[in-house]
């Protein structure tokens, strides 16, 4: 089955877009911040949080990146108006980093000051390579400034991450620790699942010993249960870390972690530009031949 997973992953551009919004609906809250907030606040009532994302990237003009800074701030104001349990998460390229390096810094910086004045929290998601060091930059830049309410992400393919986790260490960051989703060069990413997870692990055990607050973004079962022994071994507090997973992906796990006790949040994005996030998705489920195929075939 994994040969034909590969296939239908390489012919991905060639399925009807009606297609894959069908089966990647269970993806993404919904195309309106409603959506958004109403998914919130299902996960509210499941003792569990979530991360806002506006659907949207690699932005080429500055008036679609200021139509996203907008967006952005009506989900602060949601937030705060409607006392969720949830933040802020924005991709720096929807924001224009793809454009101009100040441009996007000033986008950023209005938002995570907003969302200091109202006591909430901005992460940046992390993109492919040409954007990691300008993301640490803008990260580095906003603490300068003063504001401690934004947080990094790093990917765990990434042959750089544990460098880059010493060197931003003074700074104590809140750490998202995901293995990466982008194409990157053997010469940068590690290619091989298993020396992804090795390389996971390390860096948990670092982001650990380190004394850093670690968001654990992370479905595979083997991380997992790798974080929950050292949460054990080290007798960790609950507030002391937070598990992170995608809509819409392994929801039993989810709650099971949730009626154990443990702190999770989800990542809930919203908006009409799903087609990027949703063929990410849909290429990282084991069972993509199948519903491609049920799609195709079945009416339900
Ligand atoms: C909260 C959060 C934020 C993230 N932010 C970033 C980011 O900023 N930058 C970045 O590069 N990456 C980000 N990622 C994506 C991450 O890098 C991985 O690509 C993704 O989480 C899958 O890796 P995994 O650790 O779950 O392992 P995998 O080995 O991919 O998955 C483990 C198991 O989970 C299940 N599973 C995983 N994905 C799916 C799916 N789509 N559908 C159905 N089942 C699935 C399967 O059972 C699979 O065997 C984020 C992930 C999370 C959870």
């Amino acid at each position: 089955m994994e040969w034909l997973n590969q296939l239908i992953i390489r012919t991905m551009p060639l399925v009807p877009k009606s297609i894959i919004r069908k089966i990647s609906s269970r993806y993404i809250a919904g195309e309106t911040l409603e959506d958004a907030v109403r998914v919130t606040k299902d996960l509210m009532a499941l003792g569990g949080m979530s991360t806002i994302d506006v659907l949207g990237e690699f932005v080429t003009t500055k008036e679609m990146a200021l139509h996203e800074r907008q967006m952005c701030s009506i989900v602060l104001d949601a937030i705060n108006e409607n006392q969720l349990e949830s933040y802020l998460s924005v991709k720096p390229t929807s924001l224009g980093l793809g454009i101009d390096f100040d441009f996007a810094y000033s986008n950023i910086k209005m938002l995570v000051e907003k969302a200091n004045s109202f006591g909430l929290f901005v992460r940046l998601d992390m993109e492919n390579s040409p954007y990691t060091d300008k993301t640490f930059e803008i990260f580095k830049k906003l603490r300068s400034e003063g504001f401690q309410n934004v947080g990094i992400v790093i990917q765990a393919y990434l042959y750089r991450s544990e460098n880059d986790i010493r060197k931003l260490a003074s700074y104590k960051p809140s750490i998202r620790l995901c293995k990466g989703i982008y194409r990157e060069s053997p010469s940068i990413a590690i290619q091989d699942k298993e020396g992804i997870r090795n390389n996971y692990k390390k860096l948990l055990q670092l982001i650990f010993e380190l004394g850093l607050y670690p968001a654990i973004a992370t479905h595979d079962e083997v991380l997992i249960k790798f974080a929950l022994e050292i949460i054990q071994k080290y007798n960790l507090n609950r507030k002391d870390y937070e598990f992170q997973m995608l809509l819409g992906v392994r929801e039993d796990r989810r709650n099971e972690l949730l009626r154990n006790g443990h702190r999770l949040r989800v990542y809930v994005p919203f908006g009409k530009d799903w087609y990027g996030y949703s063929t990410r998705r849909l290429k990282e489920n084991p069972d993509i031949a199948g519903h491609i195929f049920k799609a195709l075939f079945f009416k339900n």
